[in-house]
């Protein structure tokens, strides 16, 4: 199938070798700054120098480490792509695992631990794919930027956004990049396997809220009571119906999913289009869109006084806010409507909504690489409800699709596996990946 003679069986083993390998070194990030990095950088670029090219260790902050290597295409006047992926991983506890989770158990044809899908998959599959190259004497025709990055499970201070802004020149002329959270099995039904891939992202607007008022008695008169107001403005918030927003990519999957459901629904660009009433009849299929039709607020944390007989002077809240690509706006002037005037509300953290094309030539290629290998799958464009580095690679100018090919049999749901307990990955699933990535990045 394909081109045997590129990926050959070193490639189909080193692949499972790779990933396992990369699960047993921990790169736990719990946000705090004690992840590193650095031993897994260390894995991948040795392996990646082995072939001959100049591969760049960087670091923002000791052992937060990543990697970037430049792949010389055919075709020097073609835009350079990006493959990046994340080297952290989010934590685990051992109790909770069938197998522990830094094992990188390949147990009955299946590789087990924390990773196994988010993403050091990925990252195996790019760094045997390369070296299968190596073997067999082949350039892609466009030049790759290979880059594995240090802290995208927290902010990226350590990873992509310090490579962005501190070595753009390693990414010059690179115009689409390619990463996690897309072309994976998703199981909609009996005949029904889509092969969703990601073409935007909400943004992200952690929000923090402190409301102000008088200090004061408990036991007295108190008009003016921090803990109601940020209370009533936290309620507000997290009700607040959102309006309906579909944009190019979700409009696009729509119409993908209920044709495949043979449903007898409006164009989604009708005004008579009832995204809600659609949604009820995709079944497990809504799941891909659901989340990404709307903006969403949704109060997670509430801190204020410090004593049941002590009014305090101010309380505060915090908001998991997500916005669409072009929601930014609303969602600003929305906030501030829903605040009110003795609450006030900043950005605890923020990071861009991007949107890629569906009616690009780069997707399409990722969308025939998929059926050349998947023939039976249908390939549907969606948005991630939450968000990846490619956020931070777009303020280069990088176009980011999610793309990390994986064929998964029936009972592998991806999305609970994805930071869930008993993460894992089938070694035919690599296998099939290698084949994707090798096709798609060869040809791109
Ligand atoms: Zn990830």
């Amino acid at each position: 199938m394909g081109d045997p003679d590129i990926v050959d069986q070193v490639a189909l083993d080193e692949v499972v070798s790779f990933t396992s390998d990369l699960i047993r070194i921990d790169t736990t990030n719990r946000g705090s700054g004690d992840c590193r990095e650095r031993p897994a950088a260390e894995y991948v670029a040795e392996r990646l120098a082995a072939t001959g090219l100049d591969v760049h260790l960087l670091e923002r902050t000791e052992g937060r480490t990543n990697v970037v290597a430049r792949i010389p295409g055919t075709d020097p006047s073609a835009d350079a792509l990006l493959v990046h992926g994340h080297l952290d991983v989010v934590p685990a506890e051992p109790a909770d695992w069938s197998v522990h989770p830094f094992s990188g158990e390949v147990r009955d044809g299946v590789v087990w631990g924390r990773g196994a899908v988010d993403m050091k998959n990925m990252d195996a599959m790019v760094l045997s794919v390369v070296r299968a190259w190596a073997r067999a004497g082949v350039r892609p025709r466009r030049d790759i930027v290979i880059a594995y990055t240090a802290d995208e499970e927290a902010s990226a201070i350590d990873g992509a956004d310090f490579l962005v802004e501190q070595h753009a020149g390693l990414f010059e002329g690179c115009t689409e990049g390619i990463s996690e959270s897309g072309a994976y099995t998703f199981h909609a039904g009996p005949g029904k396997q889509i092969y969703p891939i990601a073409a935007g992202e909400r943004g992200t607007a952690w929000l923090k809220l402190t409301g102000h008022g008088t200090a004061g008695h408990g036991s007295k008169v108190n008009g003016q009571n921090a803990v109601s107001r940020v209370a009533a403005a936290v309620a507000r918030i997290g009700e607040h119906e959102w309006p309906v927003r579909l944009t190019p990519t979700v409009r696009a999957c729509l119409r993908e999913l209920a044709a495949l459901h043979d449903l007898d629904v409006p164009d989604p660009d009708d005004p008579a289009y009832d995204v809600d009433a659609v949604l009820n009849k995709l079944g497990p299929a809504a799941a891909l869109a659901e989340a990404t039709v709307r903006n969403s607020t949704n109060p997670t944390m509430l801190d204020a006084g410090y004593k049941v007989n002590v009014i305090p002077g101010s309380a505060t809240a915090y908001i998991d806010g997500r916005f669409l690509p072009g929601g930014e706006d609303e969602f600003r002037t929305t906030l501030d409507a829903l605040t009110g005037e003795h609450v006030d509300w900043e950005f605890h953290h923020r990071s861009v909504a991007i949107e890629a094309p569906v009616d690009s030539a780069t997707y399409r290629q990722l969308r025939a690489a998929v059926r050349k290998f998947a023939p039976e799958g249908q390939v549907v464009p969606f948005c991630m409800s939450g968000g990846t580095d490619a956020k931070q690679f777009s303020r280069l100018g990088i176009t980011g699709y999610g793309f990390s090919p994986l064929r998964l049999p029936e009972g592998f749901d991806y999305g609970a596996l994805f930071h869930g307990v008993d993460e894992r990955v089938p070694v035919e699933a690599l296998h099939f990946g290698v084949r994707v990535l090798d096709h798609y990045l060869r040809h791109a």
